[in-house]
């Protein structure tokens, strides 16, 4: 039997990436940049709607940029999704800015537009707000986006998990003034590692921030024949062979989608019927890319998360726990918390994300849901 992975890259069976990378080999553009990384941001802004992309390192990178170009300095505050990966909230640490953490909902499991205006009153200069599309589930963006236009405060999506998750008919990460995607190699579609920055200001501004952003992820070269720098760089851009690879899944991006939304089906199926589980609340008006399927165990429940996870475990199955909020991490102790019944820990405590590969068969989803069954026999 073979082993179960939670999510793991899956090329094109039609061998698309090799042939991007194969051109870029036969024109020695292997580095830097070239005509993959150029097609590949087009592609990706012409699929999101946006009118423009930066193909980076990583989505960390993104988020780290994205902070620079909201104008985010030493200091300054950004609102956090608290249930969330740490990249998330590294990037506000690497610019020396102070996080402060706000609760999720049991609607999204995202950024509860109550708590975040809480967050707002008490921090009015806040510089950024960062909500999550955890596990490709989107924020309430409608309430957030309102919350932070009375604010004045520029939001930046971590869409790092939701590409192709669309809500009220857009698709996420074109909502805030920036968003964030990631193509490491877990994610729904995967160059091996790399990330895409796309800003939604007006069309003029938008193309000059990502022009600017293009411009410190290629170590703050100025316009000069010789190395001058007025500011401080990064390295942070994507190679042309990576691009390639990513040209290649965005062809199989739609039926990726397709796939991981019939995984979840499936487990809503064949799981929906144990007492005390219950689902992520992916709501049917929209189309959420299912990126991860997560379940929650009621507290009274006699089987408990770790008694799933240790049984998946056994069976060769990959589990694992939902996100551990970003107020329980010791590096971030001391950080502020603004509280909205304790969400994000209660998920933690009691969700475990279910294997989601889009290599799985059907068998192989068999297996899993057996493996869980029999925990409730
Ligand atoms: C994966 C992920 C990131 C970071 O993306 P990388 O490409 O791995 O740097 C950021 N935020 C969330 C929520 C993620 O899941």
């Amino acid at each position: 039997m073979a082993h179960i992975y939670l999510a793991s890259p899956h090329m094109s069976a039609e061998g698309y990436e090799q042939e991007y990378i194969k051109e870029a080999f036969d024109t020695n553009w292997i580095a830097p940049l070239g005509k993959n990384v150029n097609e590949f941001e087009k592609e990706l802004a012409s699929y999101v709607g946006a009118s423009d992309a930066a193909a980076l390192s990583s989505g960390t990178s993104a988020i780290h940029l994205a902070l620079k170009a909201a104008g985010v300095r030493q200091g300054d505050v950004v609102i956090c999704q608290d249930l969330t990966f740490s990249a998330t909230v590294n990037p506000v640490a690497y610019e020396k800015a102070v996080p402060v953490f706000v609760d999720s909902d049991y609607e999204t499991w995202d950024m509860s537009p109550e708590a975040l205006e809480d967050a707002l009153k008490k921090y009015p200069n806040a510089k950024a707000v960062m909500p999550v599309h955890l596990y490709g589930n989107p924020a309430n963006m409608e309430r957030i986006m309102e919350i932070c236009g009375r604010y004045g405060v520029p939001v930046i999506e971590d869409a790092a998990e939701s590409l192709g998750t669309i809500y009220h008919g857009k698709y996420t990460g074109t909502f805030g003034d920036y968003g964030a995607f990631s193509f490491n190699g877990n994610k729904i579609i995967t160059t091996s590692g790399g990330g895409m920055l796309v800003c939604n200001l007006e069309e003029e501004k938008a193309k000059e921030r990502i022009a600017k952003v293009r411009f410190w992820a290629t170590q703050a070269r100025e316009p000069a024949r010789h190395y001058e720098h007025k500011e401080i760089g990064y390295n942070y851009r994507m190679s042309n062979i990576l691009a390639g690879i990513g040209r290649g899944q965005m062809k199989v991006l739609e039926q990726r989608v397709e796939q991981k939304r019939k995984i979840f089906a499936y487990y809503q199926e064949y799981l929906g019927d144990l007492e005390g589980i219950s689902f992520m609340p992916v709501h049917e008006n929209e189309r959420a890319n299912c990126w991860l399927s997560v379940i929650q165990i009621a507290e009274d429940c006699p089987v408990k998360p770790l008694d799933v996870m240790v049984a998946l475990e056994q069976g060769d199955v990959e589990s694992r726990p939902v996100w551990k909020p970003m107020h329980l991490q010791p590096v971030f102790a001391g950080c502020d918390y603004i509280d909205h019944g304790g969400v994000a820990e209660t998920l933690f405590n009691r969700g475990v994300c279910l294997p989601s590969d889009t290599k799985m068969t059907e068998e192989d989803l068999e297996r899993v849901c057996g493996i869980i069954r029999r925990l409730w026999a």
